[in-house]
């Protein structure tokens, strides 16, 4: 007799971070956080591939980051749906597991796996059965390709994705379906890697209903707590030359009588790890202590030990830069929306490094008011992402698509310039940034060409999106995102076929692409997967 697996009702709010993962579902009237990782509310993303059979995620993959590096995997969110700098996508062998290789996509699955299946250990009593569907939040600037990928992984996890969000988006539905609704507001997201800063206009409609309106976001692509740490190993490091005359960072000078690369790599690691925790500890305290014993051996056997103390304002010192970017952004953003700062009603902090006490001050100093606190900025993506996904319902047969109706609305703006190759390899701009999207309809533009050639019987459409205007499209910054062929055009004088090509943008900023020409022959975009 074959069994049918139980699905849970709940569609559930995914935050699939670079760093670190939740997920929530809205229960009892409100947004929970759901265990995860042995008891914990938020799950690192990192993967670790331990041997054929068993892949480890979260905390106990982190912890071997230091241990075994060819074998784990953190950040992958940096990869999904890209390209690298080989032209390839992501792919990895594992030592431990050679008899295939990993896409970002799969890393990504085994993380959406271990969530839902945490979800499902710690929470049963809630759940009522398998998680199945999903409201995933992505970053506001990831393109079709990123976020397709974001979908494979989530299918490859045995989740259906039911609408993806913003994150921005989802933490600022978490904030205002519980206070007064009517403000404009800016969220502040500074993560393990990446910056964002949005702003968004929120009205009440009447009886529960809300909308969201984007009006603007900016951001700083490498930026978050990861380079924090990288300031406290700096300083660690330089104190630790005085005592010792050997420069961790540098792997190719011969020191201390013949320090080994993979030595110093090794005292790098450990460093790293140390330099997080003593970052967390400078949050709460003016001072931390970094202490390691054996951090390396030298060309002559003498063990160094490190031990040194940091206080805060050593540590605000080296760090200013860094916020002043995230300042420069966040000017930018409200310029862009054509606000000033006495616009902003609010100020929310998501992501775990607004957890460093130079950031809030920086904020409240700016704007002459403090941040909102009243928020877990760990979780409150996830718990945004949930209470949007309530809001949707799921039909009573698996086999049906879930309904998008929603007594959210979500005004969005297009994120990339996207645009066509013409002639002497040159963009041409067919949806612009910026352009909003109606919350009901999806964005359609068009535009017409002409044939370049007498008799020319087929035409290549590549489409490409770029994030700042561009001219050529072998400029950098400029991705292809697709191309597909038309044929079978009747031979006729150059210029004398039409071709309307046409561009739409549904509210997930998802795009299909359409060409027809005036004999009637035409084509649609076939994304080119990554
Ligand atoms: P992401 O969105 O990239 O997944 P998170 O929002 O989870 O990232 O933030 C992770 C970053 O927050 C890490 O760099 C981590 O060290 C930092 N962080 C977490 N807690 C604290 C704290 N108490 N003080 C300073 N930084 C913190
Ligand atoms: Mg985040």
């Amino acid at each position: 007799m074959a069994l049918i697996e139980k699905y849970s009702t709940y569609i559930f709010g995914i935050d699939l971070g670079t760093s670190n993962s939740a997920i929530a579902v809205y229960h009892k009237g409100r947004a929970e956080i759901l265990k995860v990782d042995d008891g914990r509310y938020t799950l690192p993303s990192v993967v670790s591939v331990l041997d054929v059979e068993t892949t480890l995620v979260g905390k106990q993959a982190r912890s071997r980051m230091l241990v075994d590096p060819n074998n784990t995997v953190a950040s992958i969110k940096r990869e999904i749906g890209k390209l690298g700098e080989d032209g390839k996508p992501w792919n990895k062998e594992f030592p431990n597991r050679p008899e295939r290789s990993y896409s970002a996509t799969d890393i990504s699955a085994f993380i959406l796996t271990k969530l839902v299946m945490g979800a499902q250990q710690s929470s049963m009593d809630i759940l009522q059965g398998t998680p199945r569907y999903a409201v995933i939040c992505i970053p506001a600037n990831f393109d079709d390709n990123q976020k397709n990928a974001t979908i494979d992984a989530a299918k490859l996890a045995g989740l259906e994705v039911v609408s993806l969000i913003e994150e921005p988006v989802a933490a600022a539905i978490a904030y205002a379906l519980e206070k007064d609704r009517d403000q404009t507001i800016l969220i502040y997201d500074l993560g393990g890697g990446t910056f964002d800063v949005s702003l968004l206009r929120v009205d009440s409609t009447g009886e529960g209903l809300a909308s969201f309106k984007i009006l603007g976001k900016e951001g700083v692509q490498k930026l978050g707590g990861d380079d924090f740490d990288l300031e406290i190993m700096k300083i660690a490091s330089a104190k630790f030359q005085e005592s010792s005359e050997i420069d961790i960072f540098d792997l190719k000078k011969d020191q201390g009588g013949g320090v080994s690369p993979k030595a110093l790599r090794e005292a790098q690691q450990k460093l790293k790890e140390k330099a997080e925790i003593a970052k967390c500890e400078l949050s709460q305290s003016q001072k931390a202590l970094i202490e390691i014993p054996s951090l390396l051996k030298d060309g002559d056997g003498k063990v160094h030990n490190l031990e040194i103390e940091i206080d805060r304002s050593e540590f605000n010192d080296a760090i200013r830069p860094l916020l002043l970017q995230s300042k420069e952004a966040v000017e930018r953003a409200i310029a862009a929306a054509k606000l000033t700062i006495e616009d902003i009603s609010r100020i929310i902090l998501v992501g775990g490094s607004t957890r460093v006490p130079l950031v809030r001050e920086m904020l409240t100093e700016m704007f002459g008011k403090e941040p909102y606190s009243d928020i877990d900025p760990d979780t409150v993506v996830a718990a945004g992402a949930a209470s949007f996904a309530a809001t949707l319902s799921v039909p009573d047969d698996p086999d049906v698509q879930p309904q998008l109706d929603s007594s959210l609305v979500i005004d969005n703006l297009v994120t990339l310039n996207l645009g066509i190759e013409v002639r002497d390899r040159r963009f041409n701009l067919i949806i612009a940034k910026g352009l909003e999207i109606p919350a009901d309809v999806p964005l359609s533009m068009s535009k017409e060409y002409s044939t370049q050639r007498d008799n020319q019987t087929e035409i290549r459409i590549t489409v490409y999106q770029s994030s700042d205007t561009k001219e050529f499209i072998y400029e950098e910054g400029v991705t292809c995102i697709g191309e597909f062929l038309i044929t079978k055009i009747p031979p006729k004088p150059k210029g004398a076929e039409k071709i309307t090509i046409t561009f739409e943008l549904d509210q997930q900023n998802l795009l299909k692409v359409k060409a027809e020409s005036s004999s009637g022959v035409g084509g649609a975009l076939e994304i080119k997967r990554s």
